[in-house]
């Protein structure tokens, strides 16, 4: 006899739960383990917990949909391909993955200082096996397992202000938690508010930055941009060197988390991975405090915004003929006026299509090929300029 269509019990899912956790908890309310209310309820073969937490059958989840009320996007968003395209472009292996998720934003270093390297089989944020970690003061007051605590992409809980611990066992039935001693360090508040930015952009799909709100498909690719560049070969630096360096310092970790060759973020140990995510959320706060020379072409995201200056047409002193053989500009005089100048230009492109038009065409010189104009346009969406001002003479689609 076919069951009936609505489960009687069905305990509401936590925000961001994972699947694996929400069924356990369903199967526990029936006195069964999770592979037999999946045998049994809905007549499925058991499922690993990755395999359910990564990419499940849509009929298992039209199924989970039917038996528990629930809409089946919020079943999906349970599963990590419930966050295709926010925090993956896609969960099907791409020879260019790297490059499109991780190159195309640039934050310390100039676009062109980047090394290309482009890892084979590479997704972003998946571990190579299950993580098992947890707030122990969420896990107190409930069973329910986050699927953002099995990804690098976050390293404390936004709620209690405590780091994520490594554990064993099977919460809820057994816990034991595992954390080294070398990880059990204060909270930096800057790794704080990096993680509470990642949890908005997770449960409302956009991040508070200092000058304005971006998608939260820009700041984790923001994230994994400085991850990248942090992890950059030495030599790759130039003058950014010392910056770099003064990151390393300000967080109090070895240059480079201590790798003496390059491997992609994912693949590191828990260990190195808390290193760079508190060096990434340390460089993010020297660049809002305007004590780091951020050379990337998105690092502006990051500062606040510029006191409009209005000029009253006289020319400053370092710039007219005469004071300029005395009061030469330095360079970074001449990089804030730069600076400036596009600041100004990016406002007026929000508002008037023939400026946005202007700078697309002058920010379009030295593009190659569809994918530099498709990062052009994802560039442009990220400074909310928009898009339909370009279709006037732009015969490609916007960038989706
Ligand atoms: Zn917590």
């Amino acid at each position: 006899m076919r069951p009936p269509e609505r489960w009687p019990l069905h305990p509401a899912p936590a925000e961001t739960e994972s699947l694996s956790s929400w069924l356990r908890r369903i199967a526990a309310s029936y006195g069964m383990y999770s592979y037999e209310l999946l045998e049994h309820g809905l007549g499925h073969r058991e499922l690993s917990d990755p395999d359910l937490n990564l990419n499940p059958p849509m009929h298992l989840l039209e199924e989970l949909a039917k038996r528990t009320g629930l809409d089946q996007h919020r079943v999906s968003a349970m599963t990590m391909a419930g966050w295709v395209p926010w925090l993956f472009d896609s969960l099907d292996l791409a020879p260019d993955a790297y490059e499109t998720y991780v190159h195309q934003l640039s934050v310390l270093l100039p676009p062109k200082r980047r090394n290309i390297y482009t890892p084979r089989k590479w997704l972003p944020w998946l571990p190579e096996a299950g993580a098992r970690r947890g707030c122990p003061d969420c896990l107190e007051f409930s069973p329910a397992l986050l699927l953002v605590w099995q990804l690098p992409v976050i390293a404390s809980c936004p709620v209690h202000w405590c780091r994520l611990e490594t554990y064993e066992g099977h919460p809820p039935d057994y816990i034991r938690w595992t954390t080294p001693a070398h990880d059990q360090r204060p909270l930096p508040k800057s790794l704080s508010l990096m993680d509470r930015r990642t949890w908005q952009a997770i449960t409302t799909g956009s991040v508070d930055l200092p000058r304005y709100p971006v998608h939260a498909g820009i700041w984790f690719r923001l994230l994994r941009t400085i991850l990248d560049e942090l992890t950059t070969a030495q030599g790759r630096y130039g003058r950014q060197l010392d910056d770099v360096r003064r990151v390393w310092e300000h967080c109090g970790h070895p240059f480079r988390a201590g790798l003496y060759s390059w491997q992609p973020f994912e693949t590191l140990h828990w260990t190195a991975q808390q290193q760079l995510l508190e060096a990434t959320a340390a460089a993010m706060e020297l660049i809002e405090a305007g004590s780091l020379t951020a050379l990337g072409t998105s690092a502006h995201l990051l500062r606040p915004e510029p006191s409009p200056l209005i000029s009253d047409g006289t020319p400053r002193g370092p710039l007219t003929a005469t004071a300029g053989a005395q009061e030469k500009p330095t360079l970074d005089e001449l990089l804030k006026q730069a600076t400036d100048a596009l600041d100004a230009c990016i406002a007026a492109a929000k508002e008037d299509p023939v400026v946005a038009k202007q700078l697309f065409d002058f920010a379009r010189y030295g593009c190659r090929g569809d994918q530099s104009l498709r990062g052009l346009r994802q560039t442009f969406a990220e400074l909310q300029i928009p898009l339909d001002f370009l279709s006037q003479t732009e015969n490609q689609r916007p960038f989706a």
